[in-house]
């Protein structure tokens, strides 16, 4: 019999010839396994409750820095004792034939690390948003995967959502003509929070610009098919103690090689999750858009049926069937980097006052 481990490694290898037809297909049904690390807000609440309802992967160990979450999650999740990790131990997963994917659910700066070591350990990987702190840690992160033979995907649950999906083809195939304004925003208010995103800029690398912002960036480079060639940027602080090195309020424009614009607006004292896009013969646009909340779309005036989903098991049966398939990760690490490039050049806007050409 051979392990799990060994036969996705064989039809990475390209031997599934050799395998019976339905042998291929049993393997075809069966799950993929998923660590979790970093058992925080989004994969105690999120991520592990949408494992419950993926089809083609399923949680099957957990990685964490804090031993007094374990009882719950075993209870929950049916985990043995052989299936948990902590930071110290993580790299023993490698031996894991359960384990086929690490979801990767850390502060922002410590992608890195787990990431790397993930690859490493022969797994596949899913990173959360956004990638990293640097376009340059993205890079070697990426370099990892590729080195290690895993595949990457970013945590963008919205790449995968059906309402994305027809948003991203209305602009992309010109349905309305092209594209003249985008004008978007995702902001909370979470300016009194004492969680790191609102406190420790090490770990997270900026203020809303990093958090939710990138949504924002996804938008604008999905409605045009574009990256964004220019960027000018201005930064705001009301309560000016809070949010210590870190932005509370951003805004930029981006220009695109048609001279169509984006001007958007992040922030963690609004309150506002939309997207409208601007056409030569009309408008469309989602509010909301990238929140938790399932995107309503409109065109022209006209309010589209929501689709019900969730997006995040959507998401992660979409990168094992990548894993079972070999195919494309829609949502890699190039697009992470990418964004990252974006944002270092927003930054840089910020802080001259002068429009940065972005160079990818
Ligand atoms: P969180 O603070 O709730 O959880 C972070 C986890 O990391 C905790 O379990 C914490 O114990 C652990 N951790 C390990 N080392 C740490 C350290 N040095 N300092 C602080 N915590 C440490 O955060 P979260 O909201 O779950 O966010 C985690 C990641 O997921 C972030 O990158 C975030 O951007 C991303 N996220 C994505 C979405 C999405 O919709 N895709 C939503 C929420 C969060």
């Amino acid at each position: 019999m051979k392990s799990r481990r060994e036969f996705i490694s064989n039809l990475a290898l390209g031997s599934s010839a050799i395998l019976l037809p339905d042998t291929l297909l049993k393997y075809k049904q069966d799950k993929l396994g998923v660590a979790m690390l970093g058992l925080g807000n989004y994969a105690t609440n999120h991520l592990a409750p949408a494992l419950k309802e993926t089809i083609n992967c399923h949680l099957t160990a957990i990685v964490t820095g804090t031993p007094s979450k374990v009882p719950e999650w075993k209870e929950k999740y049916s985990l043995t004792d052989d299936h948990i990790y902590s930071y110290e131990s993580f790299d023993e997963i490698a031996k894991d034939d359960t384990v086929d994917i690490v979801y990767v659910v850390t502060p922002n700066a410590l992608h890195h690390e787990f990431v790397i070591r993930a690859a490493r350990a022969g797994k596949h990987v899913i990173c959360e948003k956004p990638m990293e702190i640097s376009a340059d840690r993205c890079k070697e992160m990426i370099a990892a995967c590729e080195e290690a033979g895993v595949k990457l995907q970013i945590g963008y649950r919205c790449q995968y959502d059906p309402t994305h999906k027809r948003f991203m083809e209305i602009g992309q195939k010109q349905e309305l003509g092209q594209i003249t304004v985008i004008e978007t925003g995702l902001s909370f208010y979470g300016v009194n929070s004492k969680n790191w995103r609102f406190t420790d800029a090490a770990l997270s690398g900026g203020g809303p610009m990093m958090d939710i912002g990138v949504y924002c960036i996804q938008g604008c480079r999905y409605a045009t098919g574009k990256d964004p060639i220019r960027v000018t940027a201005q930064t705001f602080k009301k309560f000016k103690d809070k949010l210590p090195g870190m932005e509370e309020s951003i805004t930029w424009q981006f220009t695109f090689d048609d001279d169509s614009i984006a001007n958007c607006t992040s922030s963690y004292v609004g309150r506002h999750d939309a997207i409208r896009v601007s056409t030569e013969n009309g408008w469309y646009g989602m509010e909301p858009a990238y929140g938790y909340a399932m995107p309503h779309l409109t065109i022209n005036g006209e309010k589209q049926p929501v689709h019900q989903h969730n997006q995040k098991a959507t998401q992660m049966d979409a990168f094992a069937l990548n894993i079972i398939n070999d195919t494309k990760v829609i949502a890699d690490g190039v697009m992470g980097w990418k964004d990252m490039i974006i944002i270092e050049s927003i930054f840089k806007a910020a802080k001259t006052g002068e429009p940065v050409e972005i160079h990818y």
